[in-house]
Order: C-alpha cells, then structure tokens, then sequence
C-alpha cells in the first residue's frame, strides 16, 4: 500500500528529504546508488509502527520494511486486523553503515538529528496507538520502557524532544506499545512473540480499560 499523498504531507515529505539530504548519512545514498526511506501506509492511521532505519532492501525501494523482517511486520499486521489502517516510519530513513560496508543501529547523534522530523511526522498523522519496533524506536520517547509495556504518551519524557513537552498536543491521548523488533523474533525463532503479539490484541480488544481506544472503529 503507498503513503496517500495527502496534501498535508506532501509538503513535509519535501522539507523531510531536504533534511535527510543535508545529514551525514546522506553519503550512504549516494555510495550505494539507494534512496531516501519515507513512510508507507496510511495518511491518517489509527495505528502507527515505528521501526529504526532502513536495510538493504528499503535502500533499493526507497520503503519501510519491505525486507524480511517486513514480512514478519506485515503478518503481525494481518494478524491484527488493521486493515488499512496503519502506517510504518522509521526514526532513521537513510541506511546506516560501518566501514566496511555492513548495516549498523543508527547512533544516538543519527536519531536526534531526525528527531524534530520523526515528531512532526508522527503529529501529522495523528496515531492513537504507537507500537515501538525495538530499543532505537523506543528511545526518541523512553529509554527505560521495557517489553510489553503500555505507556501514555503525556507520561512520556525525552528531554532533545519539543513534542512530548506540549500536552495540547494532537497525541495527548495516544498510547505508545512496545515490543521487539521484528529482527530480533527472526533471529531467536520467534521465541515469545506469540506472548507479546497476544497482548498487543488484548489492548487493541480492551474495550473498558483502553477507552480512548474504543474510538477505533
Ligand atoms: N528494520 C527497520 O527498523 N526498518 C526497516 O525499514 C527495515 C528493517
């Protein structure tokens, strides 16, 4: 599914890539002849995944988790039955490289330089519930969340982020999940993904206790 480009964001995927193009990742682009990764989904999405940064196959297509662990990602979907009702972004939408030319986890330096742009691309798209693939999603809203755990977005604190300081905000009532990256079920086997995929239906299902999530329909 593409990204609607919705005229609301069709103007800040221009300032979005301006901004990439300007970051120090940006020579991986050019070095191996790829692209710049924007979202992909919906333009108003209920529900929003967020990765790390892209791999070898969404430096070629230029989309979020197109590789293998978007295929685990896109099942996870499925199994949900989000429809189309969601969208996936990473908080690093260039590929990051070592030397020799093999993926690397973006730097803490990496994120914060995407981190007004991961925010402002969040608020456009207004989630109610974010579900944060891993350690480096996890920590533009806390480093400290641990696994399966449901956080409200007004409790959050990250101090290099304007966002969270502004409780007017559209995500004053979003609620934030968090749960392994894909590649990490791959790697083990998928070992306690069916725990944790199970608690995530539990909250999407929670008609009383998630009443904000009740508003999905
Ligand atoms: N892993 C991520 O975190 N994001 C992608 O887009 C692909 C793999």
């Amino acid at each position: 599914m593409e990204i609607n480009e919705s005229e609301k964001l069709a103007d800040f995927k221009k300032e979005f890539f301006k901004h990439a193009k300007k970051s120090s990742l940006y020579e991986n682009i050019i070095k191996t002849n790829g692209k710049i990764v924007f979202g992909r989904g919906s333009d108003n999405p209920k529900f929003l995944f967020i990765g790390e940064a892209p791999g070898f196959s969404e430096n070629q297509i230029g989309k979020p988790f197109v590789g293998r662990s978007g295929k685990m990602l896109d099942g996870w979907i499925n199994d949900l039955g989000l429809k189309e009702n969601f969208a996936i972004i990473n908080v690093v939408p260039i590929i990051p490289l070592n030397k020799e030319g093999g993926i690397r986890p973006p730097t803490e330096e990496e994120i914060n330089y995407f981190l007004p742009l991961t925010e402002k691309y969040i608020s456009l798209l207004g989630p109610k519930l974010i579900v944060l693939l891993g350690r480096s999603a996890a920590s533009i809203f806390d480093k400290t969340l641990s696994l399966g755990q449901v956080k409200h977005w007004k409790g959050m604190k990250n101090q290099n982020s304007s966002l969270l300081q502004n409780t007017n905000s559209v995500l004053s009532d979003t609620k934030l999940f968090f749960i392994y990256h894909p590649s990490y079920y791959l790697r083990n086997g998928g070992k306690g993904f069916e725990k944790e995929i199970a608690k995530l239906k539990e909250i999407l299902n929670d008609k009383t206790k998630q009443e904000k999530l009740t508003q999905f329909d």
